[in-house]
């Protein structure tokens, strides 16, 4: 470990993070905050503004991670505020339906062609479940496909990423996730149309849905080789299964459309959360109105949610959308591909062996000198450099994503300040990075 790699105390963070063990295993609502890929003491922010994240101990961080994607327009944006404090003072849930909720959907059918209709839920994971479910509801047939390194939330069925090769079935990947649930699930090699055309040829008239990242970002930044998804969705189409283009992380962000707009495919099932939500827990699925039509209460597939289409939520998720027009996503293309040749000069010049990835402005660093085009490139990286350089920009105020494994996001308010900051602080990370060893 190079000796930049923990020069300051955060003693603020660090009570929060004893009290929070305490309480909360491992002392974190979500495992990646909990810095374990990286050591050292998770930051606990209490606070955000633009592209500023200040913490317990009274440090600011140009952010990096935007809460994971959500804040495309920075944290705090006066608008988006101004449109929570109204609907909160009307009151924070009805369990009945209301304009919100239908303003939201509109907001997002009119936004991406393939959205015929959206049904809302509160996060991610729900969305997914649930996709999977009509899907399967719709087809009458149980299996999926999904690729190795795409995540797709906690969903049990989908948790199961083990298994390399054509049409293995999967082991799950975590205790509690029964061998049934994963035995549903085929998991392939990503951007491998060959495996998907082999699994479908083994398991004819049994495959009810495949579902991938729309572009993935969870493995860090992996883009669908040129092709790659029309041939999921052409597959799909071929073997009477459905596409299922998973959104959450791409969804309003890579464009006005999400990965839908860059590229086109038009899936069968889509499904969002992020972006969409404002930094609130709103989520969705949707898509073809034929399947959608099989939904309760239209259909026989059930599903709800006692906080789906929250008007505190929804009306943040609309706010957001509609700062979002095309100057916006100018903006926040134009500086994350600022920090991307940033990033890439200093550990050039440092002779850091690394491969900058894009999706939109979606990006991330690979510590290596191949392209990644699936799990196994990704996880052949040098991860032990991400630490030592994770570790140094945070000592220089710049907080990145705590994984080698994950995407960097940035917002409309990162301005000249907060990249020059970046800018700044490159330099001696890269140094660290050239100086880490394994
Ligand atoms: N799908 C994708 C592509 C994601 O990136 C995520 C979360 O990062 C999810 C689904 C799950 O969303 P959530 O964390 O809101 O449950």
């Amino acid at each position: 470990m190079s000796e930049l790699a923990y020069p300051y105390e955060a003693p603020a963070s660090q009570a929060l993070f004893d009290r929070a063990a305490a309480v909360t295993p491992g002392g974190v609502n979500s495992p990646v905050r909990a810095f374990r890929a990286v050591g050292g003491t998770p930051r606990f922010m209490v606070s955000g503004t633009g592209p500023y994240l200040t913490d317990a101990d009274g440090r600011e961080y140009v952010d990096l991670v935007c809460s994971w994607g959500p804040m495309i327009l920075g944290h705090a944006h006066p608008e988006v505020i101004a449109a929570v404090q109204e609907a909160v003072a009307r009151g924070t849930s009805f369990g009945t339906p209301a304009e919100g909720e239908v303003a939201l959907a509109e907001a997002m059918v009119e936004r991406v062609a393939p959205l015929e209709e959206v049904r809302l839920v509160s996060s991610g994971t729900e969305a997914t479940m649930s996709a999977i479910r009509l899907a399967r509801g719709f087809t009458q047939r149980t299996k999926v496909i999904k690729f190795a390194g795409c995540y797709h939330g906690h969903v049990d069925s989908l948790l199961a990423a083990a298994g390399s090769g054509v049409a293995t079935f999967a082991l799950p990947d975590t205790p509690g996730v029964t061998g049934a649930q994963a035995s549903d699930t085929i998991v392939l090699p990503y951007n491998d149309l060959e495996a998907v055309h082999a699994a479908f040829a083994a398991h004819p008239g049994e495959i009810a849905c495949v579902i991938t990242e729309a572009s993935p970002g969870n493995m860090g930044v992996v883009p669908p080789l040129p092709g790659f998804n029309q041939g999921l969705k052409d597959a799909c189409a071929a073997n009477g299964a459905l596409f299922v283009s998973d959104e959450v992380m791409t969804g309003f962000r890579t464009s006005r459309a999400g990965w839908y707009g860059v590229e086109g495919v038009v899936p069968d099932l889509m499904t969002f959360g992020k972006v969409m939500g404002g930094g609130f827990p709103a989520a969705a699925f949707g898509g073809r109105a034929d399947v959608m039509g099989h939904l309760a209460p239209a259909g026989p597939v059930y599903q709800a949610g006692t906080l789906s289409g929250n008007p505190v939520a929804t009306a943040a998720g609309l706010a957001q959308l509609r700062l979002l027009d095309d100057a916006a996503y100018d903006t926040v293309n134009a500086v994350s591909a600022r920090i991307q040749s940033l990033v890439t000069e200093a550990l050039a010049k440092e002779g850091v062996a690394h491969t900058v990835q894009t999706a939109s402005n979606m990006f991330s660093v690979f510590f290596t000198d191949r392209p990644v085009r699936d799990y196994e490139d990704a996880k052949a990286q040098e991860s032990f450099r991400f630490t030592a350089f994770f570790h140094s920009l945070l000592s220089s105020g710049v907080y990145l994503p705590p994984s080698s494994f994950e995407s960097w996001f940035v917002s409309t308010a990162h301005d000249e300040r907060a990249v020059q900051r970046i800018a700044d602080a490159l330099p001696a990370a890269a140094r660290a990075a050239a100086e880490a060893t394994a």
